[in-house]
């Protein structure tokens, strides 16, 4: 007998949905990108555009110094680890590039995982327990979120950067062993944690602190230090970094210190039970962090840019959010809007997102401009030029 879940009801039952979706302006689909041309130009989906929608923020993720020494090493190691960490897979690329992690980021040790998402997962399952507490920022990245509720522990979120509220729902807490977790950059709003009275507050009430710090880490702070540069190690034990963000590479560590690190080893599910990164990435991101560090220039050119993109956008009425990082949301309101935008950019030759719930709360979808040293001061006139042309569409909503 045909059911109601036979694999066509089933099919009928997906499409359906799919659907509805499609009806909401939240339908998602990703664009195709095709090799040959200079950052930040990019072919996509068969049209030359300028791209405001990467997170290679240095205009690291095409640099042939870095494309060569992935090669080479490519040519040493072959293309794979083959192996988990502990099954053979950790080689001597891995290792040397968790040192030098180690010693931008200020930390005794730090682990290299796979990817952000999978570095929080681990993370957050090995260190925290069911009877332990969990407060998050409440515009925390999506990682963060699926990590807390994976370690079974009673997960409450805080009002977006606010230590008050913080110590709030620390002190309403009572007995037990607290973990605050935060963006060190908000990745859909661009502002920077307040990671300084964030970590004074869990001082006072005895909370380890765990900065996610994907979209800082060689933006900002001097030498791309990030969110926590300036701050004591001890005030923020456990620090998450990506490499596929501003390093333009792949991969992603935690950083603490020698208990933190060999905690992970023996306890992180997401770092244990999965294949080591290719051992050639491993040494072209040791490139990329070496050039992130020293090339100050590339911090100074994105900053002029993203003062020249505010205070033009602010002129022409676009509905910004308070960021002062390459991150630089245009706040449209409704979905439908977003997509249209996003649309008229494409059509324009501008490849910029439009970001909907549930990435963002409801009723906050926008473009997510992403500023970067790639641009030229030209490109980043000519998106203005188009967001000016987009009229009503982005003014207010
Ligand atoms: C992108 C991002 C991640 C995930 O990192 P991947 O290496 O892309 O998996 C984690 N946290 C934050 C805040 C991010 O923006």
């Amino acid at each position: 007998m045909a059911g109601t879940d036979s694999p066509r009801a089933r099919d009928e039952a997906l499409s359906r949905a799919l659907e509805r979706r499609r009806k909401a302006g939240l339908y998602r689909r990703p664009r195709v990108v095709d090799a040959g041309f200079e950052a930040p130009w990019q072919m996509v989906d068969g049209r030359r555009c300028i791209g405001f929608s990467s997170n290679d923020y240095l205009g690291l993720a095409r640099d042939p110094r870095i494309a060569d020494v992935l090669a080479q090493a490519a040519g040493r190691w072959g293309t794979g680890s083959g192996a988990a960490h502990l099954a053979g897979g950790h080689t001597r690329e891995h290792e040397a590039l968790e040192e030098t992690l180690a010693e931008w980021t200020g930390r005794p040790r730090a682990l290299l995982f796979s990817t952000g998402y999978m570095a929080n997962l681990g993370a957050l399952t090995a260190l925290v327990g069911r009877t332990d507490l969990i407060l998050e920022d409440r515009l925390n990245h999506a990682s963060l979120i699926d990590a807390a509720r994976l370690t079974g522990a009673t997960v409450r979120r805080y009002a977006h950067g606010d230590p008050a509220a913080l110590r709030r729902r620390l002190e309403a807490a009572g007995q037990s062993r607290s973990f605050v977790v935060t963006d060190g950059v908000f990745s859909m709003d661009g502002d920077v944690a307040p990671v300084t009275e964030i970590a004074s507050v869990c001082a006072e009430h005895d909370a380890c602190l765990i900065v996610d710090d994907a979209h800082g880490l060689g933006v900002i702070g001097p030498d791309g230090q990030g969110a926590t540069a300036g701050i004591a190690p001890a005030q923020v034990p456990v620090l998450v970094g990506t490499l596929g963000k501003a390093l333009g590479g792949f991969g992603a560590f935690v950083a603490g210190s020698e208990p933190l690190v060999e905690t992970l080893i023996q306890r992180a599910r997401s770092w244990i039970y999965t294949t080591a990164p290719p051992p050639a990435v491993a040494a072209a991101v040791r490139e990329a962090v070496n050039i992130a560090r020293t090339e100050d220039w590339r911090r100074e050119r994105l900053s002029d840019h993203i003062g020249h993109f505010r205070r033009s956008a602010a002129s022409l009425g676009l509905n910004l959010a308070p960021s002062d990082t390459p991150i630089q949301p245009v706040i449209l309101g409704s979905a439908r809007a977003a997509v249209t935008a996003s649309e008229a950019l494409f059509e324009a030759g501008l490849w910029v997102p439009a970001i909907r719930p549930p990435t963002v709360p409801e009723g906050s979808a926008r473009l997510r401009v992403s500023l970067s040293a790639a641009h030229a001061d030209a490109d980043v006139e000519r998106l203005l030029d188009a967001l000016s042309g987009l009229g009503p569409m982005t003014a207010g909503s």
